[in-house]
C-alpha cells in the first residue's frame, strides 16, 4: 500500500481507491460506535462525503470507492462536477447558501438541497423545480452557534418559516441541518446540536416535517453529533484529507446584498 501523506490538520490525503475505502471504513465505524454509546443500534445514518475543492480525479477514486452522493458548498463548482462526472452513478447535495440566481442551477442538477434559509431562495427553487417538473429534498438551515458569519435561519424564526413550506410543492422538506460551532471543546459543541433536536422535536408535534432528518456533524464532531441525534452527518476532511483553505472561505461573512436572514 503506497505511503499515507499527512497534511495539515492530520487528516491524511487520500490519493488511492484503497485510501478512500480504508477512510470510509473508519469513519462508518466511528460512526456505529456512537450509535451503540447512544443507545440507537441498528438505526441508519446517512454519510454524506463532502468532495468540496476535491478534484474530479480523486472524486473518481472515491466513487469507485463506493461513495454515490457527494456533498458541495458551492453552487458552480457542483455544477461542474456534475458536468464532468456525469458517467458516474452519483448524485450531488448542495449544501451551502444559495444565491437566488443561482436556483436554476441546483434544480436543474442536485438531488438534494441542504441550506435552505429564506423565503426568496425557496420560491425561486421552487418556481425553477415545478418549471422542470421535478422535486428536491430540502433541509432548513438554522443557525445554532449564534455566530455572524453563519448562515441559516435564527432558531425562533424556524417554526414560521417551516409553516410557509407547504406551499411551495416542489420542495420536499427532509428535516434541518446545521454547522455548530467550531471548537475543539466538544462540550462547547453539543449545544449547537441539541437546540436543533429540540427545533425538530417541536416541529414534529407541530406536524411540520414528518419524521424530521437531523443534518448535524462535520469531521470534526460528527460522533457527538450522532450521539445527540444525527440521522445525516457531512464528512468531507476525514473522508478526503485535509482542505488547505480556512474554513472562512466556505462560509464568508454574509453581504448586505445577500442578507444571512430572511427579510
Ligand atoms: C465543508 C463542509 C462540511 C464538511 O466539513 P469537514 O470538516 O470537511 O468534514 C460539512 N458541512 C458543510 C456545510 C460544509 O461546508
Amino acid at each position: 500500500m503506497p505511503e499515507r501523506v499527512e497534511d495539515g490538520a492530520g487528516y491524511p490525503t487520500a490519493r488511492t481507491v484503497e485510501d478512500f475505502a480504508h477512510n470510509l471504513a473508519v469513519v462508518s465505524a466511528r460512526i456505529e460506535s456512537a450509535l451503540r454509546r447512544a443507545g440507537r443500534e441498528g438505526e441508519a445514518v446517512q454519510l454524506l462525503p463532502v468532495s468540496k475543492t476535491v478534484p474530479e480525479d480523486r472524486i473518481r477514486l472515491a466513487a469507485a470507492a463506493g461513495c454515490t452522493v457527494f456533498g458541495e458548498n458551492k453552487v458552480q463548482e457542483a455544477k461542474r462536477k456534475w458536468h464532468n462526472l456525469s458517467d458516474l452513478d452519483v448524485q450531488w447535495s448542495v449544501i451551502g447558501h444559495l444565491q437566488t440566481n443561482k436556483a436554476k442551477d441546483v434544480a436543474e442538477f442536485a438531488a438534494e438541497f441542504q441550506a435552505l434559509d429564506n423565503a426568496r431562495a425557496a420560491e425561486a427553487l421552487d418556481r425553477r423545480l415545478q418549471a422542470l417538473g421535478r422535486q428536491l429534498d430540502v433541509y432548513v438551515q438554522v443557525n445554532t452557534s449564534g455566530e455572524q458569519s453563519k448562515y441559516g435561519l435564527p432558531p425562533d424564526a424556524v417554526i414560521d418559516f417551516l409553516k410557509t413550506l407547504p406551499s411551495y410543492s416542489a420542495l420536499r422538506v427532509r428535516g434541518l441541518m446545521t454547522i455548530a460551532l467550531l471548537s475543539s471543546d466538544i462540550e462547547r459543541v453539543r449545544p449547537c446540536f441539541r437546540l436543533l433536536r429540540r427545533l425538530r422535536d417541536q416541529a414534529r408535534e407541530a406536524d411540520l416535517i414528518g419524521d424530521g432528518g437531523l443534518s448535524m456533524g462535520m469531521s470534526g464532531d460528527y460522533e457527538a453529533a450522532i450521539e445527540e441525534g444525527a440521522t445525516c452527518v457531512r464528512v468531507g476532511q476525514a473522508i478526503f484529507g485535509a482542505r488547505a483553505l480556512p474554513d472562512s472561505h466556505y462560509w464568508p461573512t454574509p453581504t448586505a446584498e445577500e442578507p444571512p436572514r430572511p427579510q
